[in-house]
């Protein structure tokens, strides 16, 4: 089989003029590894097609630590090869979305109704292994390499726990469906999972790359009253509109934009940068009782400084929602079935399509906005 493997981190140093150039450094490495069978429990996937990040980003940068070497990849679509023992539900030929967190269903996360928190798939993403055994990955010379999220999809095939898919309509296009497993799932799953956006509500969302992106498209399809979109990108404003937006534009933008929708601030701001900056400037852009949704991923490093009484004072709230607060199983099919209604128009979240080959020419081309979503096949 073959994989691309992150053996050692690139850190970025911060400034845009300094950006590494991953073409020319070349972090992932795209090899053939010995293709290992499903154990009990698990599953044999030929991935057609995976998209590109900002959170394999992070891993090449080095703000998301991981076990290295490991084979990076976690939003990806594909079909069924193998079924491991034990596993009865799915088959042979099945067409799969891959999902990041393989929920154990016997925690104290997944038996409360939040598989997405769960801990023991929080434990083995966090090791590199996968939720039935240790990690079955290799070099030919016998090397170990690290599952990325259980799924490390950059590759032609993957063994993956039971949990790890969604069986998806065999119809629905796999440039579609790729995209369903991250990119929708936390975007949408922030606004009507963790937010629960009713209709006529203020939504501003902030930063456009495909979470926030799909954030807009749930406010939109939740018939929010105003969906005000920022990103310093002026080149990601006109799709924020074909996404649903009502109102677009930079940073700076923002308090005069949100005065205007919705006076003195919006019901819900949803943060999708990963900036405690943004998340703290959040906080400012909400009204009495509002709620902003952190969602993307700061730095650890980063530390949060807000004025501590806008939340007993004013009642705001401070929501973080990872994977969206999705329980993947019930969200995917609703969200496909979105889709299929012509109310979802995740097709706009695919920018173009590419060899695995030219995997570090597309972290180039994710780090500086000039894609969404990239997708790759090998
Ligand atoms: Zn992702
Ligand atoms: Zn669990």
């Amino acid at each position: 089989m073959k994989a691309a493997v992150l053996y050692s981190a690139v850190p970025s140093t911060g400034s845009a003029s300094q950006k590494p150039s991953y073409a020319d450094a070349r972090p992932l490495v795209v090899q053939e590894l010995a293709r290992p069978e499903p154990r009990a429990g698990e599953l044999g996937v030929a991935i057609t097609y995976s998209s590109l990040c900002h959170s394999d980003l992070s891993v090449v940068d080095g703000s998301r630590v991981r076990p290295l070497p490991m084979a990076l990849g976690h939003e990806a679509v594909g079909r069924v090869v193998s079924v491991g023992g034990g596993v009865s539900d799915v088959s042979v030929g099945d067409h799969v979305v891959l999902v990041f967190v393989p929920s154990c269903g016997d925690c104290r996360a997944c038996r409360s109704g939040r598989p997405a928190l769960c801990h023991q798939a929080a434990e083995v993403n966090g090791s590199g292994d996968l939720l039935h055994g240790e990690a079955l990955l290799r070099t030919p010379a016998g090397e170990r390499i690290n599952h990325h999220l259980g799924v490390s999809a950059f590759a032609d095939y993957a063994v993956v726990a039971r949990e790890s898919v969604v069986v998806i309509d065999d119809d629905v296009p796999d440039t579609v469906a790729a995209m369903f497993g991250c990119a929708v799932l936390t975007g949408m799953g922030a606004v009507l999972n963790t937010a629960a956006v009713t209709a006529g509500q203020s939504v501003a969302v902030f930063g456009l790359g495909a979470v926030g992106l799909s954030a807009v498209m749930a406010a939109s399809l939740a018939e929010a009253g105003s969906v005000i979109a920022i990103d310093p990108n002026s080149g990601k404003h006109q799709l924020a509109l074909d996404c649903g937006a009502t109102a677009v534009g930079t940073p700076e933008d923002a308090a005069g934009l949100i005065a205007e929708a919705a006076g003195d601030g919006v019901d819900v701001a949803v943060e999708a940068v990963g900036s405690a900056g943004v998340i703290a400037a959040c906080l400012g852009h909400v009204t009495r009782g509002g709620a902003v949704v952190s969602v993307g991923l700061p730095h650890p490093s980063a530390e949060l400084t807000v004025p501590a009484l806008q939340f007993a004072g004013a009642g705001k709230r401070l929501l973080g929602s990872y994977m969206g607060d999705a329980v993947p199983g019930r969200d995917i099919p609703l969200y496909l079935g979105y889709w299929r209604e012509g109310r979802l128009p995740v097709e706009l979240l695919h920018t173009d399509t590419r060899p695995l080959t030219e995997i570090n020419e597309g972290l180039d081309a994710l780090a500086s906005g000039q894609v969404v979503r990239r997708l790759f096949t090998a």
